[in-house]
């Protein structure tokens, strides 16, 4: 088996990254639970939370928390709305789901009495972001009330709620306060406090950051700005250089090394995935081929070189063209070139069976 490409996962700047964070959070009475989907819940990174003492691991596929059971010291969340056709597997694999239907809700408990065990729960409310939750305030009290009076082998933990995600709306303070007014209501009608209540992802950090988090959150699901960190440095402009942005580097091999033209030479129709695509002509310049492709990333837009004086070109679905003309090194075939990875290539390069993974630590 061939060494490249080799995505390198630094678990010391990993776990560096989740004190960071986590210390920062418990400052504010908020706890993390660490979203491992990002890294298509590789077991190390798993791992590293639990070390770190994360109060939760979870993930959007029940797959990637079945083989954490019993090897991790955390509770395992399913942070999306299970599937009618896999609540057994929630149940059987996970201590505590996030859920926005009453039928949902109702097989979890009917499935948690079979398996006689008690499965807590979260209800997500739709603050406007358009993706999961109750959209409306009755709905998600009605809800609370069902699973507190009716549904014995469910455990009401709290509500939470999930923003910028599909409408790229912002967690402000206000938004959060919405979310703390729906699970004072829910206290008031089941006679308790809530556990929990559940104020977003990475993108809800800036409020632990200005420190204007409403006290009332006190629970927080973080992936990316752990995994990454880059998001709320590039996208939001907060200085993260305390965090490394580099847990994840991908390293890949060259194969051709030419001088060739900028322009292809011919008559232009589709590319291999069917785009028209337009060339600028450069004249002749040396470029170098890399044997990673978008079968491997998706987006070549997404791949960040570290690699003095070169840049993408472009790529089809198993090479990565790269413009070495202006190189600072001399670089010929076998040389291996590093990229840094953002959110999408993370995604999809960790999913990727052609990438070796090597775990550093
Ligand atoms: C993906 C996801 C998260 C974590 O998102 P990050 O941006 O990686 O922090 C949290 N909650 C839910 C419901 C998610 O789907």
């Amino acid at each position: 088996m061939s060494k490249y490409p080799e995505l390198i996962i630094d678990l010391k700047k990993l776990k560096s990254n989740i004190r960071q964070v986590k210390n920062k959070c418990m400052e504010e009475g908020v706890e993390i639970v660490g979203i491992i989907k990002g890294s298509s819940g590789f077991f190390e990174v798993a791992k590293a939370f639990d070390e770190e003492g994360v109060s939760y691991i979870g993930s959007s596929r029940v797959e990637q928390l079945e083989p954490l059971v019993g090897k991790v010291k955390a509770p395992l969340m399913m942070i999306r709305i299970p599937m009618l056709s896999e609540v057994s597997d929630v149940v059987r694999v996970t201590d505590i789901s996030l859920n926005s239907e009453i039928e949902v809700l109702k097989a979890l408990n009917e499935e948690a009495k079979k398996q006689d065990k008690v499965h807590k729960v979260i209800l997500m409310k739709d603050l406007g972001d358009l993706r999961e939750g109750f959209w409306s305030e009755d709905d998600i009290i009605e809800a609370s009330l069902l699973v507190e009076n009716d549904l014995s082998n469910l455990y009401l933990s709290g509500i939470g709620t999930n923003l910028g995600c599909y409408g790229a709306i912002t967690p402000t303070e206000e938004k959060l306060n919405e979310l703390v007014s729906v699970a004072e209501k829910i206290e008031d009608k089941i006679g308790r406090k809530l556990d929990i209540i559940s104020g977003g992802a990475t993108t809800s950090l800036p409020r632990i950051f200005e420190k204007n988090m409403p006290e009332r959150i006190n629970n927080l699901r973080v992936g990316e700005g752990i995994l990454l960190a880059k998001d709320l440095k590039d996208l939001w402009g907060y200085d993260m250089s305390y965090m490394y942005q580099d847990v994840f580097k991908l390293r890949c091999e060259v194969i051709e090394v030419k001088n060739k033209p900028t322009h292809p030479v011919g008559e232009i129709f589709v590319d291999a995935f069917g785009n028209k695509p337009t060339y600028e002509d450069r004249g002749i310049r040396r470029r170098a081929l890399l044997a990673i492709g978008k079968v491997d990333y998706a987006f070549t837009d997404d791949l960040i070189l570290n690699e003095d004086g070169a840049f993408i070109v472009g790529s089809s679905s198993d090479h990565t063209i790269v413009d070495v003309e202006d190189a600072k090194r001399d670089i010929k075939v076998g040389d291996v070139l590093e990229f840094d990875l953002c959110y999408s290539t993370m995604v999809y390069i960790t999913n990727s069976p052609n990438i070796k993974k090597v775990f550093i630590d």
